[in-house]
């Protein structure tokens, strides 16, 4: 799938890329936080359908799909809820924080950070209460991220393409 790994190297470059100061909370903090998640996702995702319909739409999410959100809070087939700021590095489950995107795309973020923590040589999961290290997050603005069109790369030149990668 060639393709597809094209279009979504090149749709993370267009993520605006913050400096974000990740600093692992206490054990306790962390797990009230990821208990609190569930209910807080499902709260979210109504709050998207009522609120945010027409970036819904933008995204090509159908009507059925909005309505479920609406109504039970569960997001649509291939999105997911992203914390820009990871939990483990003291994100919060605020709305502000957190972002409908992808499957495809939310991976990609995530290899991305993983790729900077192994690279400092504090993978993720190594990370104790109390660690910290500055890595530069792909953060996308908003609660909905709705990726811009990219032209379909049958139809340019090979010199581009490679850029792409
Ligand atoms: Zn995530």
């Amino acid at each position: 799938m060639a393709r597809t790994e094209h279009h979504i190297k090149a749709h993370l470059r267009l993520i605006p890329v913050k400096a974000c100061l990740y600093v692992v909370p206490p054990k306790a903090e962390r797990q009230r936080i990821a208990k609190q998640f569930g209910k807080i996702r499902k709260q979210f995702a109504k709050f998207l359908a009522e609120n945010h319909l027409e970036d819904l739409r933008r995204l090509g999410i159908s009507e059925a799909e909005i309505d479920i959100m609406r109504e039970t809070g569960r997001g649509p087939e291939g999105y997911t809820v992203h914390h820009k700021l990871p939990r483990h590095g003291g994100g919060t489950n605020d709305f502000s924080n957190l972002v409908l995107i992808s499957r495809a795309i939310h991976s990609d973020i995530h290899y991305e950070m993983d790729r900077q923590l192994f690279g400092s040589k504090k993978p993720i999961s190594q990370m104790k209460t109390g660690d910290s290290c500055w890595i530069d997050i792909p953060t996308p603005e908003g609660m909905i991220y709705i990726p811009p069109v990219l032209p379909a790369l049958d139809n340019i030149p090979d010199s581009l393409r490679l850029k792409l990668r």
